[in-house]
């Protein structure tokens, strides 16, 4: 890839504040399911940990956080993504054991109610975003890897496939005349969204950017409407390049009215199963080129963690509370340019968010 005049990560990973766009009512609305503790085998790979790590950090370093617990997705709001059958499956625990052990977890109540807590838990983020704060948050999500008839890969049902489509029938609800809401899925995982691609690969309502590791799981990729192949070692400088050559796409294919940004933190050079070699700074950057990305367009924003295997947990939670970090800063943005609701803004025309827009 040609290296350009100006890295643009670099433009954006130092930004001085506008004391203008600071409000001290920053906060970010950030929902949770780690209470349900989801039994593992002892020596198994999945760091169930981080999730409560996760949130007893945020409570401490950033209190601006403000953590609710996740309220549970219904049948309903899963077979907007998911065949009754697989549902059924996975509620009442007749998975065969091929499928459970594609998903990777045994079945218990538990696995299955957190799996949709962890769906309402992006519902919820995305609605909060797109009820004017700009910015909200899934402590855990992004399980990408989940189709509409089964699960892969850690994930069982697919938060963001289930919330863009949830969000689209909410949207055509209190907003029929704007035409359809368009739903940006930009995920930055270091495995492809392959559950997430192939959910949406006939629905142009969805566009599924995919950045990850060409060699890295899934073997076997679906495609997605823009798929960035990373090489094993990927650094911060290519990465951020790739990413800003994904975002002018991305402008010029779509215009969304939601983003739905998977966050994962394993790109990270201290991770498992990354493969890549992204530093700190690099994913901080990157988390901040996505959020500008949708500030400035004025598309609120819903994130989840997604994946994170660090050798060290420590430095997972480190990639994650960066992104929070990033993500506080965008909230005061929008906290100073909608004072109180996105429907107040949009009345005086004045910073109304994009989802107010017709289909492009
Ligand atoms: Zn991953």
């Amino acid at each position: 890839m040609a290296a350009s005049k100006t890295p643009p990560w670099r433009l954006v990973v130092v930004r001085s504040h506008n004391p203008h766009l600071v409000s001290p009512r920053s906060s970010v609305h950030a929902y949770y399911a780690d209470h349900f503790v989801l039994p593992l085998p002892s020596g198994h790979r999945f760091p169930m940990a981080k999730y409560a790590r996760l949130r007893e950090r945020l409570a401490v370093e950033l209190p601006q956080v403000q953590m609710h617990e996740a309220m549970p997705a219904s049948d309903g709001e899963l077979a907007l993504a998911h065949t009754p059958d697989y549902i059924a499956a996975v509620t009442a625990g007749t998975l065969s054991p091929a499928a459970l052990r594609e998903i990777g977890f045994p079945w218990s109540p538990a696995m299955a109610e957190r799996a949709r807590r962890s769906v309402g838990a992006t519902l919820q983020a995305c609605r909060t975003a797109m009820s004017g704060a700009g910015v909200s948050a899934n402590l855990a999500g992004g399980t990408h890897h989940a189709y509409a008839d089964k699960g892969g890969g850690f994930c069982v049902f697919n938060d963001a496939a289930v919330a863009a489509r949830l969000m689209q029938a909410e949207h055509a609800r209190v907003a029929r005349s704007s035409g359809p809401l368009l739903v940006a899925i930009i995920d930055l995982d270091v495995h492809q969204g392959n559950g997430t691609a192939r959910i949406f690969e006939r629905d142009a309502s969805v566009f599924t950017l995919s950045m990850h590791g060409a060699k890295n799981f899934p073997f076997r990729k679906e495609s997605s409407d823009l798929d960035i192949d990373l090489p094993d070692g990927c650094g911060d400088a290519a990465y951020l390049e790739a990413l800003e050559h994904a975002l002018d796409e991305l402008d010029r294919r779509f215009i969304p009215g939601l983003v739905i940004y998977l966050a994962g933190a394993d790109p990270h050079e201290g991770d498992r199963l990354g493969r890549l070699k992204l530093s700190f700074d690099g994913l901080e950057a990157r988390d901040r080129r996505v959020m500008d990305w949708a500030w400035q367009r004025r598309v609120p924003l819903a994130f989840a963690m997604a994946g994170g295997y660090g050798a060290d947990m420590e430095t997972t939670l480190q990639v994650q509370m960066h992104t929070y970090r990033t993500a506080l800063e965008y909230d005061q943005r929008w906290q100073a340019l909608v004072p109180c609701s996105s429907m107040a803004a949009a009345a005086t025309g004045m910073g109304a968010p994009r989802w107010q827009n017709a289909a492009a």
